[in-house]
């Protein structure tokens, strides 16, 4: 089993319920067991900012899948939640990133793992450190806990919980 960290995010049609039922989704991925799930955060869009705020969480799965079977699996869940591609990093009803499979290094015209921005994103960053506070970042093995100081001071202050998960 690897262990992957899948974030999720979403700002059209009841956002914190499409990233509730995905997480219930996810869990029901074969071969695919959810371990734990981020309280549910709002932050505001990155790239055009005329739009709704997110709703974002992320979740830790264990899988026997292989990556390119669990980027299926994630899409055919967008498509189930209706995602329409609108315009590069525009609204969504729901985005699945697969953000780390173990500490597997994929770089092809699909996948790109680790996934290229977690490092800038407070939404992907801060509800990871809450769920693995002791994350080591592949492949370096960076802690999670250095790079929060180099996250934009403006998204930290605009990420807030919105629902927590106990
Ligand atoms: P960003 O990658 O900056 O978060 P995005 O999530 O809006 O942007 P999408 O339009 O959802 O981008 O995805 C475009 C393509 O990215 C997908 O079709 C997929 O093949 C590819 N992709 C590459 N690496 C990954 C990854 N780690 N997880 C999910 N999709 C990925
Ligand atoms: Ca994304
Ligand atoms: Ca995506």
């Amino acid at each position: 089993m690897t262990e992957t960290i899948i974030g999720m995010g979403s700002n059209l049609d009841h956002p914190e319920e499409q990233v509730i039922t995905a997480c219930r989704e996810l869990s029901r991925i074969p071969e695919t067991i959810l371990v734990q799930m981020s309280s549910l955060y709002s932050s505001v869009p990155v790239g055009p900012q005329d739009q709704p705020n997110f709703v974002n969480s992320v979740a830790l799965l264990r899988t026997e899948l292989n990556p390119e079977q669990l980027l299926d699996a994630l899409q055919d869940i967008e498509n189930r939640h209706r995602r329409v591609r609108l315009r590069h990093w525009g609204p969504r009803t729901l985005d699945l990133d697969i953000l780390f499979f173990g500490s597997a290094v994929i770089d092809t015209e699909r996948l790109q793992i680790p996934h290229p921005e977690f490092r800038n994103r407070v939404f992907t960053v801060i509800p990871l450190l809450e769920i693995l506070p002791d994350f080591r970042i592949p492949p370096e093995n960076t802690p999670l806990q250095d790079i929060v100081g180099s996250l934009p001071s403006r998204d930290l202050e605009a990420l807030h919980i919105l629902r927590k998960n106990s």
